[in-house]
């Protein structure tokens, strides 16, 4: 088990600065117009957000027990994700106790005041609910809008494309707590495991997402029954639909989502959809395709040196099963063939939209825009820094669950500050990538003290230097 601030930062390697004279190279690129953009007021607002929202947390303290606020200790969790570093916590108890004097980037960045224990934020943390949190997606999500940045997120004419995919974040077959899913193995081992479907805004050949509201796939009050990705998805579309509307959303998902009971919740609240949609779990609508002329569109694209044929098919108001009630829905499908005519993708999907001619291609690319939730959120949040999978902590009640939440949190104002905020973005532009940028900052923030995130991002942009000891 890996706790909140034991763990050793991930060594910076010298290649990360080694590379200073190209950062300066670009940074001089960049100082004419990041010189204007000294405030950094978007991240402010989104932390003292969190901040906020943390302070109101349900604190299960009595009496005179509350040495550190709800406060404190909710932003102490979100911190290791949103700073990327595991050991942030354990680096800012030697700076307040060293070079701060008192102080540390917990209070300058994040409007801490003082740093909980990590056994005192495991524990207050476990009696969290997860939805007391939700709010702060919703956040990051108008602090886009409010900076005007909520078009780049528009997909299909003013559509806004939300994939809904599940995932396991921790599996254990010996930690477990209230609210694990169980599955047996035939030697008779029983694995305890948590997975969250997580709603994410793709956007086709763009290489982010923006993680909304989640789901967890967890055991519900009055059902015996454990809990499954389609059950947790159509409680999100129940508990979230109608949020989103505003939206224009257009849901992805895949092939068990392609089910009548989901696509009659999302019509339900006026949204649409567009499903992978496998022949093999869709008998009676493959029957009416056998067999059948269809209209088909093909084009030939060149990628990199090689050229591809493109076909795309489609068929309006198919049965998406047996019986007489029946959804109709449109079908589409994408095959592409290399030079050789070997198929090197095929896939199908059904939608409410209208297909023609005109739009099939942007559909069938907007459908495959789904995998962007796998690669980019599950991905990233995994093996990018975000360690969503490794077990800070797992708690008795919700701290799982919690620690997940403020982890998605975290990678939303990430990527909220990334499409919305110019002084985020020139940062992350100078480094080169969000990984080194991350590893930039990581190693900063161990080991110096920034009066502000104004301070820290034109240090990392090579345009200041870093803060002296005091
Ligand atoms: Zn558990």
């Amino acid at each position: 088990m890996i706790a909140l601030g034991q763990e050793k930062c991930p060594k910076v390697s010298n290649s990360h600065f080694s590379d200073c004279a190209d950062f300066a190279k670009k940074s001089l690129v960049f100082w004419v117009e990041f010189r204007f953009y000294d405030s950094v007021g978007f991240l402010n607002d989104l932390i003292e957000c969190v901040g906020r929202t943390c302070a109101g947390l349900a604190d299960k303290r009595r009496g005179m027990n509350s040495q550190f606020s709800m406060r404190d200790i909710g932003l102490a969790g979100f911190s290791p994700f949103f700073m990327q570093c595991p050991s942030f916590l354990s680096h800012q108890r030697q700076i307040c106790e060293g070079i701060g004097h008192g102080r540390s980037n917990c209070q300058t960045l994040l409007g801490m005041e003082r740093i909980p224990s990590d056994n005192h934020i495991r524990t207050m943390l476990d009696d969290v609910e997860p939805s007391s949190l939700y709010q702060l997606f919703d956040d990051a999500l108008a602090a886009v809008e409010t900076a005007g940045a909520l078009p780049s997120l528009t997909s299909l004419d003013g559509y806004t494309l939300i994939a809904l995919d599940g995932t396991q974040y921790f599996c254990s077959n010996k930690l477990s707590c209230r609210n694990c899913s169980t599955r047996k193995h035939a030697s008779g081992q029983i694995d305890y495991f948590h997975t969250v479907v997580a709603a994410s805004v793709v956007k086709p050949g763009k290489n982010w997402v923006l993680p909304l509201r989640p789901e967890f796939i967890e055991p519900q009050q009055g059902y015996d029954k454990q809990d499954c990705e389609s059950r947790a998805a159509r409680r999100w579309l129940a508990l979230n639909g109608l949020r989103y509307s505003k939206l224009n959303p257009v849901y992805l998902g895949d092939d068990i989502y392609s089910k009548q009971p989901v696509c009659e919740e999302i019509l339900a609240v006026g949204a649409h959809f567009l499903f992978v949609c496998k022949p093999d779990s869709h008998k009676t609508m493959n029957e009416y395709l056998i067999g059948v002329e269809v209209p088909s569109l093909s084009r030939k694209v060149k990628r990199g040196k090689k050229f591809f044929t493109y076909t795309w098919r489609w068929m309006l108001g198919l049965p998406i099963r047996d019986g007489k009630d029946a959804l109709e829905v449109n079908w589409l499908e994408i095959t592409i063939h290399d030079s050789n005519r070997k198929i090197t993708y095929r896939n199908s999907f059904i939608t409410d939209l209208p297909v023609d001619a005109d739009n099939v291609e942007h559909l069938a690319a907007a459908g495959r825009a789904r995998w962007k939730i796998e690669n980019e959120t599950f991905n990233t949040l995994k093996t990018k820094g975000y360690n969503l999978e490794h077990n800070f902590g797992h708690g008795k009640n919700n701290l799982s669950a919690v620690l997940a939440t403020l982890n998605l949190i975290a990678f939303a104002i990430h990527l909220a500050a990334q499409l919305a905020d110019k002084t985020w973005k020139a940062a992350i532009e100078v480094a080169g990538s969000r990984v080194r940028f991350f590893n930039n900052l990581r190693a900063l923030t161990a080991y110096l003290l920034f009066p502000s995130w104004d301070s820290l991002l034109k240090t990392l942009a090579f345009q200041v230097a870093p803060p002296l000891p005091s």
